[in-house]
């Protein structure tokens, strides 16, 4: 480890220069985790390395693996996805701890990963706006995975262009009436609560809908390429008190962008993490296989595959924790760096197994093994959460405006 250390003797002027130098002694934190995240990463690490043997069977369910939910409720790390108030392990939600924990779990279980993501992603609204009685009820057993949580935005025709969705609010006798169908949402079937976008009148509004309200049904009409539990939420005329308004009527936005910006960068953190181990996967098995009388390790282009492979990881990883601590700041401010960390972290993810799967020839096309998981898994990545080309040109406005504004 390095640090910065001020530099003590006195400038010409007789004041203590500003100078700093940076030195290989010590233990500071120059472009390292601090201490306590250090230690939360050895945390998730030691939960994912406990549940290693059941990874795999519980990565193909389309339903929560009971097991997995028993070790992460049991581990407490799923508490860092609620607020200190409702028994989170900081006072509000963090997104480097979030990113940390994720990076682990991702390299091991994609099942897991989501499990444990989906509990802040689906619930975070409801702790930045959600009314004092919605915010008893449901934080506390979320963050304990007593509840589980989910989020409901997209729907049959509607993904990127949110403005566009149909899903209806509307209020009759001191209640909400929500009506429409959400899809690809993650936990349908499974969740307790979903907090559902909806059109309101001429703006849009977030409702916490319990999963056990009449009208609620769930269909599971598609199975993706790594499965995941997921599945279509049909809202049909369901009522909830008045009080499960989510933020502002009419704002419901607000509060989504809050989720957005306070997890986006965390898939990154689980991009890397994937890439790591699909990368250690490469590693042992081109090191261990000779063909023309060397290791493929060293042979023609396979050493600066893996090389490069490498250094696109550690350059994903540097940007991940400078976007996740700029986010666990100020997740708004923080923005422009995680849409920066997701596309650059999923991009160079997808990069990496695609040549993880290249070196290791006809081993690394075997269905259920490591690499051919990590390498589906990779792959939805760059879709959900803002896909690369949504985040690249939003980004791309923002960087026009900040050079062409005065
Ligand atoms: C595993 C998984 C889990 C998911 N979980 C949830 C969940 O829990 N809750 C939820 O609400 N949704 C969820 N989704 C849905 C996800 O949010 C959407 O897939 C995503 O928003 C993209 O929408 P779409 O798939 O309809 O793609 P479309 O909007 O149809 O876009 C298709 C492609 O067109 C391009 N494109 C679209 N718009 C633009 C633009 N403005 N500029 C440039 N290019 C553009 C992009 O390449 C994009 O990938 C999940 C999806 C997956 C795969």
């Amino acid at each position: 480890m390095i640090r910065v250390e001020a530099q003590q003797a006195a400038g010409p002027d007789g004041r203590q220069p500003a100078a700093i130098g940076v030195t290989s002694k010590g233990d500071g934190v120059l472009f390292e985790l601090p201490e306590p995240y250090l230690a939360l990463r050895a945390e998730a690490r030691a939960l994912a390395d406990s549940v290693r043997d059941r990874a795999a069977e519980a990565d193909e369910r389309d339903d929560v693996d009971p097991h997995m939910r028993a070790a992460l409720a049991g581990s407490g790390l799923v508490a860092l996805t609620v607020p200190g108030e409702y028994g989170g392990r900081a006072e509000r939600v963090d997104s480097l701890a979030v990113t940390v924990v994720r990076e682990q779990f991702a390299a091991t279980s994609a099942h897991l990963d989501s499990l444990f993501v989906m509990q802040g992603i689906g619930s975070h609204a409801i702790g930045v706006g959600g009314s004092p009685a919605v915010q008893r009820r449901w934080l506390g057993p979320i963050g304990r995975l007593d509840a589980i949580a989910a989020l409901g935005l997209t729907e049959p025709d509607v993904g990127s262009d949110l403005r566009a969705i149909t899903t209806t609010l509307t209020r009759d006798g001191g209640e909400l009436v929500v009506e429409g169908r959400k899809s690809f949402i993650t936990n349908a079937g499974d969740a307790d609560l979903y907090t559902v976008l909806a059109r309101d009148g001429d703006g849009y509004s977030l409702v916490a809908v319990p999963a056990r309200t009449p009208g609620v049904t769930v269909e599971r009409p598609h199975q993706i390429i790594a499965p995941h539990v997921l599945g279509d939420v049909v809202l049909d005329r369901v009522r909830v008190p008045a009080d499960h308004l989510v933020g502002t009527a009419g704002k419901g936005f607000r509060p989504v962008l809050d989720t957005l910006a306070t997890f986006r960068v965390s898939v990154a953190g689980a991009a890397v993490g994937l890439a790591e181990a699909a990368l250690r996967e490469a590693v042992r098995h081109t090191a261990g296989r000779e063909q023309f009388g060397t290791p493929l390790a060293r042979l023609g282009p396979v050493p600066a595959m893996l090389a490069t492979c490498w250094t696109e990881i550690e350059m994903a990883r540097a940007l991940t924790y400078r976007a996740a601590a700029a986010a666990a700041r100020d997740p708004r401010e923080g923005l422009h760096l995680s849409s920066m960390a997701k596309v650059g972290a999923t991009e160079a993810a997808g990069r990496v197994v695609d040549r993880c799967v290249q070196v290791m020839g006809r081993f690394g096309l075997v269905r259920g093994s490591a690499i051919e998981r990590l390498y589906r898994e990779a792959r939805p990545m760059r879709v959900y959460e803002g896909s690369t080309e949504v985040l690249l040109d939003s980004l791309a406005k923002q960087l026009i405006r900040r050079y062409t504004e005065v």
